[in-house]
């Protein structure tokens, strides 16, 4: 389709300008930069303000998204109007479909062109076949191509330009760096067509650990039509630096409170003392009883190991997630913990951005998180789509010195904290990024091969 009539992406007059400014204040949307499109408030509202093809509005519907999300209802109109856009908004807010909407309404009806057009790159394999689902009930009745760059694609792709081909098929794909990468050397991919490209869990993905990929991706995406957007609910001043400094003309937008933990979240604090009570706590947890499904962090994939023979060996309905299972067995357990037959699932930080499993009652912080933005990432599993949710963190003498951000982002989200939890001194720069590297050391999670040992 041709770009939007510019009525539909700048405010022309005055009152239309007004109105705008009035609903972001009452939704409290706020947004920096220089002609923003004005928000849309409903899904009716959307489809006939940005002329959405019916069928798009159809599927929104029936998604039962009646209603907007506020990220929604300021990042649509935006993206459409092919602005950049770096959107902050609460874990659990609705911000797949803040994306999947517009690149389905810029793609339009796929028919008659050729290329990729639009790409978008997730943290976790998990994660992108999450959003390739959205992004396909969404777009359910199009004609539009849009592929998940799994390993079996990835591979075929790879072929196929070993033969002098390519991965020519898909509108749009969603991956992962790595594999976008990889294939992008091998010349098995091009970008130049790209017309979107969102980066979902942005401050993950500018952080050191995929800079260089992501470098490369902004680079290949060298079309004169790029637009580029970020979504996440917490990024640092130096990736929002870096964000606003690469985009060009760009959208800022902050829905609610900056790094702050949503707010329907229920969050608490539990002293375990030593590392030895951590599992006596979580034990007390069961005891009085928890409501399915329950997800459980622990800093490293052999604690996840330890915990599941502990919990499994209760007779708990258990399962553990962590990067060292195969593909199949993670893909697996995700489904089994979505379909309720997993009522516990044991996760490293791989689970902790982005994964959408319905109605998560509980979230135990078994090993203290070693961020702020892993602290409510993690948390945000649960109070999701406006639900109530409730996380609780363990700590013990050794987290103490750690205590004071994750206190402040509790305060932050309108929960009670202690006073004296916020008079801590903050933890030097130094030490804070050593432990984000690198969690502390942790006696094992060892009680019942200890026992066991103990009574052979
Ligand atoms: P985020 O990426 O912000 O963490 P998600 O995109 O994963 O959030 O969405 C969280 C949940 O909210 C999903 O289950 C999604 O189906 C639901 N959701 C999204 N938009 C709406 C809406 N407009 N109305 C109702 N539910 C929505
Ligand atoms: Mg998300």
């Amino acid at each position: 389709a041709a770009a939007p009539a510019a009525s539909s992406s700048t405010p022309t007059s005055e009152r239309e300008v007004a109105e705008a400014n009035a609903l972001r204040k009452a939704l409290r949307i706020h947004v920096y930069g220089e002609g923003v499109p004005p928000p849309v408030q409903s899904a009716e509202q959307m489809a006939a303000r940005l002329e959405l093809r019916p069928q798009l509005l159809r599927a929104v519907l029936s998604a039962g998204y009646h209603e907007l999300t506020r990220v929604q209802m300021q990042a649509v109109p935006t993206l459409v109007a092919r602005r950049e856009l770096l959107a902050i908004a609460p874990t659990g807010s609705g911000k797949t479909a803040a994306f999947a909407i517009p690149l389905l309404a810029l793609l339009g009806s796929g028919k008659g062109r050729g290329g990729l057009r639009a790409v978008v790159v997730a943290p976790t394999q998990e994660l992108a076949r999450q959003t390739h689902r959205e992004i396909l009930k969404l777009g359910a009745g199009s004609k539009l191509n849009v592929g998940v760059l799994s390993k079996k694609l990835a591979a075929a792709a790879a072929d196929a330009a070993a033969g002098g081909g390519g991965l020519k098929r898909y509108d749009a794909l969603v991956a992962t760096p790595l594999r976008l990468v990889s294939l992008l050397r091998k010349g098995a991919l091009k970008l130049g067509a790209v017309e979107l490209l969102v980066l979902d869990e942005a401050d993950r993905l500018l952080d050191g650990g995929f800079l260089p990929q992501i470098d490369e991706v902004l680079a290949a995406c060298d079309g004169e039509r790029v637009t580029r957007a970020l979504f996440s609910a917490t990024v640092p001043p130096a990736v929002e630096d870096l964000a606003t400094s690469t985009l060009r003309r760009p959208v800022r937008l902050v829905v609610g409170e900056k790094n702050a933990a949503t707010e329907t979240i229920a969050q608490k604090l539990v002293f375990c003392g030593r590392e030895d009570g951590k599992l006596l706590a979580l034990k007390e947890l069961v005891r009085v009883g928890i409501k399915p499904p329950v997800l459980i962090f622990v800093q490293s994939k052999e604690r996840a190991s330890e915990l599941y023979d502990e919990l499994a060996y209760d007779g708990l309905n258990v399962d553990v997630i962590h990067a060292e299972r195969p593909q199949a067995q993670r893909d697996a357990v995700v489904e089994q913990f979505r379909t309720g037959k997993v009522w516990v699932l044991i996760a490293t930080e791989l689970m902790a951005r982005g994964m959408d499993f319905k109605g998560v009652s509980l979230v135990v912080n078994y090993d203290f998180p070693t961020s702020v933005s892993s602290y409510v990432h993690r948390i945000g599993r649960t109070g999701r789509a406006g639900r109530a949710g409730e996380a609780v963190t363990f700590f013990t003498e050794g987290d103490v010195e750690q205590l004071r951000a994750i206190a402040n982002v509790m305060k932050a989200s309108g929960c009670e904290v202690p006073e004296w939890m916020l008079k801590l001194k903050p933890l030097k720069k130094a030490k804070r990024r050593r432990l984000e590297a690198q969690p502390r050391a942790r006696k094992a999670i060892r009680k019942r091969r200890d026992e066991l040992e103990a009574g052979a």
